[in-house]
């Protein structure tokens, strides 16, 4: 076989590999890699464990011991890369005491399907507090606020939809309005909040809500479609950010998200909630693709007029 002909059949076969290659992850679930780390355990070394400790940092299980900072510093969570050792076995166990998962520090196959599930871009860390330190002992409330209980100062809102918005292709903002707009009502029904939608990009509003992908100008660069489907920020800041990534509908199938289910909980977060760990709350902070969930539950209801002080 001449150099020649070989050069040929090395890089056929390299094409080849590759296409195979970028189909399988074409096709795999949003946080697929995380199903292949599945058994892991303490003092095992294995490949892409630094994603795992990246996502449990993220969305703020990894602790000082005084439980005053958000996250450990970066150092001390990637040292050792994809060694599984003591700082992310209690991370995991934070994260399966939180999450209602019987507590082995080990990336079972409860904690890896768990962690696959499309999620909300806001860090847990209020939840992970409230449930270490309460332990087993007591339950923690359904509902958590930002710390400093930021809110805001007066009932009537004004919204737009941001500068650099993007709607992914075949999106109309016709669609993404009305969905956003019985968001809003769903938290003005139980709430002394008006929201009034303001025409124009460059319009002054409170709050902000816009498509964005991958890195956008806060810290929190999207992944693509994996990862955060969108986030939100506290009182008084306004913003909403939608992964536009991720497939988005007002009547989601198998694949896609639904848009007025995110508004609900984003919302939740630009008037002043934190995550939930009730499973039923709008601000659980996980929803997979397909599902719908609009309505807002006792938890969410008795959380929002809490902060607000209304009976
Ligand atoms: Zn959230
Ligand atoms: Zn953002």
């Amino acid at each position: 076989m001449s150099t020649m002909t070989l050069l040929r059949v090395v890089t056929a076969t390299f094409l080849l590999v590759s296409l195979v290659v970028i189909n399988s992850a074409a096709f795999a679930a949003p946080l697929g890699f995380i199903k292949q780390l599945e058994g892991g355990r303490r003092g095992q070394s294995i490949e892409g464990l630094r994603d795992v400790k990246q996502y449990l940092q993220k969305f703020g299980y990894y602790l000082n011991d005084d439980h005053k900072d958000t996250n450990a510093n970066e150092a001390t969570v990637h040292q050792n890369y994809d060694e599984f050792d003591e700082l992310l076995e209690a991370a995991i166990k934070r994260y399966q005491l939180t999450h209602r998962i019987p507590v082995s520090g080990a990336l079972d196959r409860a904690t890896t399907t768990q962690m696959m599930i499309p999620r909300c871009g806001v860090s847990d860390h209020g939840l992970v507090i409230m449930t270490v330190d309460y332990g087993d002992q007591k339950k923690p409330n359904d509902y958590a606020f930002f710390p400093g209980k930021p809110k805001w100062n007066k009932n009537n809102l004004q919204y737009r939809f941001g500068i650099t918005s993007s709607p992914p292709a075949g999106l109309e903002e016709p669609t993404i309005k009305a969905a956003v707009d019985k968001a809003f009502q769903s938290w003005k029904n139980v709430t002394e909040f008006t929201f009034d939608y303001v025409a124009g990009t460059f319009a002054p509003a409170d709050l902000k809500i816009s498509f964005f992908s991958r890195r956008h100008g806060d810290r929190s660069p999207f992944q693509g479609a994996k990862g955060a489907t969108a986030h939100a920020f506290p009182p008084r800041y306004g913003e909403l950010h939608y992964n536009a990534d991720f497939k988005w509908s007002d009547d989601p199938s198998p694949t896609e998200m639904d848009l007025e289910s995110i508004a609900v909980h984003e919302i939740g977060h630009t008037l002043g909630l934190l995550h939930s760990v009730n499973k039923a709350a709008i601000m659980y902070p996980y929803l997979n693709t397909g599902k719908i969930k609009r309505e807002l539950q006792s938890a969410d209801i008795e959380g929002i007029r809490k902060l607000y002080g209304l009976s």
